[in-house]
């Protein structure tokens, strides 16, 4: 579309209102012949909103989409993680390690999990009380403090 301007006036190509050729109706662009973009700043305001609306919503679908490929996917997910853990050395796998823990910490996920979770974890612990019994459970206690002590210190 050819750009009218007459009497300092320009129309928009968008929305073909005229209106007086400043930077406060157009954007400044350098690369145009008048120094100034042939859109409208509210076609473009109205554009940029559109835009970031979009790119919300394909946000908001991608977010949903991987929720969705990590649910259905879990054993494959795990599987293939396990096999990358297998083909690290010890180093790597401390660092990993690390990183989760940093994770962890900085998103209170250990609080959240458990409250998101209560009933399950007392109930697999049940599980895990009746299988062991309540001696072994103590004994395995104890060893974890023991190796653990300065993690259980921090803790306390
Ligand atoms: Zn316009």
């Amino acid at each position: 579309m050819t750009q009218l301007r007459i009497n300092g006036k320009k129309a928009c190509i968008k929305c073909g209102v005229w209106k007086k050729e400043n930077v406060l109706n157009f954007s400044k662009r350098k690369s145009y012949k008048y120094g100034l973009i042939n859109i409208c700043r509210d076609c473009s305001n109205k554009r940029q909103n559109e835009y970031n609306r979009k790119n919300e919503n394909l946000k908001e679908y991608r977010r949903e989409y991987a929720k969705r490929y990590n649910k259905e996917n879990k054993e494959k997910i795990a599987a293939k993680a396990k096999t990358k853990r297998a083909f690290m050395n010890e180093k790597e796998k401390e660092e990993l390690k690390k990183k989760r823990n940093k994770w962890r910490k900085e998103n209170d996920y250990d609080r959240k999990y458990y409250a998101l979770n209560k009933k399950k974890i007392k109930k697999y612990y049940r599980k895990y009380l009746a299988k062991l019994g309540i001696e072994e459970v103590r004994r395995r206690q104890r060893i974890y403090n023991k190796t653990h002590s300065e993690k259980v210190k921090n803790k306390n």
